[in-house]
């Protein structure tokens, strides 16, 4: 399908890299392609980055039809541009909005949204230390009626924002609560999709913990309220006894890229990781028997987030002296070396533009 580009009459001034606050300042373009039900995808177009007009009825506004990606565009020491794994956050983008009855956006034509707003935007691309261009795929249903039913009018969108090194300082292990009254997620919901409404019932348990001083919260199931399933907004790991343990993808957990490529190179590293029913219980025996070495959550943004505290009503326990660990360092390195091209790349997840 062509991309019709309609350039912004005047260009943005490019943030400070230095000072870069993560999502909050955007590039001078978006990519929008709109889909009719009975007619497909049409009229694909990138435009001046600007507010949408929607009906105030938008089934997105009132019934929360939307899904959405993160990924990262690295700039490499030569200069050129590239993309990590983007298929698999293509892919999971259909499986979410399978989930959510919004329409299938054919592999090509979700990429080619990515790729030519990146290369149009390249300039956007900052080139210090640890920094990306962070790009927001996201698909909404925009019938204007309040119905509640599937919607006929959708469009897919992608906005990108230079985002700035996610740990300056290095790596700070973060403290972390177990979450005792909400949940995230059940089997039979919306746990394995990256829709918004996750994320809305996900703000409560975040400001409660943010008021006890915490980072985050760590998700149990939402049917036995034992085991532990996502850290915050990201998937979760630990070293136990020289083993990695990580929760399975039950139906409730989302399939996190960080998540594969960290098992992919553990694997490649000879540890045996356990994907698996994990109890919170099993977690705070481990640490005050001394066999809990490491813990981390992964995810796109932070790549590898050291926890060094974990607390459950009264107790708590201190993970590695509230040190990062050898092998979440060893992670970050090398997952950061791949993506920003300084490690070779053995499993061709590296894209370049
Ligand atoms: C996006 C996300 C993750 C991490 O996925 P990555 O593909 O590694 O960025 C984990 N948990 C939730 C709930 C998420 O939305």
């Amino acid at each position: 399908m062509e991309i019709k580009i309609t350039r912004a009459a005047t260009l943005k001034e490019k943030p400070d890299s230095s000072t870069l606050v993560f999502g909050q300042s955007f590039t001078d373009h978006m990519f929008i392609v709109d889909y009719y039900a009975g007619k497909g995808w049409q009229d694909a177009r990138i435009v001046p980055y600007a507010p949408l007009q929607i009906d105030p009825a938008a089934k997105v506004l009132h019934y929360a039809q939307e899904i959405f990606e993160g990924l990262k565009a690295y700039r490499t020491a030569d200069g050129s541009v590239q993309l990590f794994r983007p298929m698999d956050n293509i892919r999971r983008m259909n499986a979410s909005a399978e989930r959510l009855s919004l329409p299938q956006v054919p592999e090509d034509l979700a990429l080619a949204g990515i790729t030519e707003l990146v290369k149009l935007e390249q300039d956007w691309v900052p080139s210090e230390e640890g920094t990306s261009l962070y790009i927001r795929p996201f698909i909404i249903g925009v019938d204007p009626a309040l119905g509640v039913h599937s919607s006929h009018h959708c469009q897919y969108i992608v906005i990108v924002c230079p985002v700035g090194a996610y740990y300056p300082e290095g790596l700070a292990p973060v403290k972390i609560y177990v979450e005792d009254e909400d949940v995230r997620a059940v089997k039979g919901g919306t746990g394995m999709a990256k829709t918004g409404g996750n994320y809305a019932a996900s703000l409560r348990a975040g400001d409660r913990a943010e008021a006890k001083g915490y980072t985050q919260v760590l998700w149990l199931d939402g049917v036995h309220r034992k085991y532990i399933e996502e850290v915050g907004a990201m998937n979760v790991m630990f070293k136990v006894d020289g083993k990695i343990l990580t929760p399975d993808l039950n139906g409730s957990v989302l399939d996190g890229i960080t998540r594969r490529s960290c098992i992919q190179l553990l694997k490649d590293w000879g540890y045996e990781v356990e994907e698996r029913r994990i109890s919170a219980e099993e977690l705070f025996e481990a640490a005050k028997k001394g066999t809990m070495e490491e813990a981390w959550g992964t995810g796109t943004a932070a790549v590898v987030s050291p926890i060094g505290e974990l607390a459950e009503g009264d107790e708590k326990v201190i993970i590695n002296n509230n040190q990062i660990g050898e092998i979440t360092q060893k992670l970050y390195d090398e997952l950061t070396g791949i993506q920003w091209g300084r490690t070779a790349d053995p499993h061709g997840w590296i894209m370049k533009l």
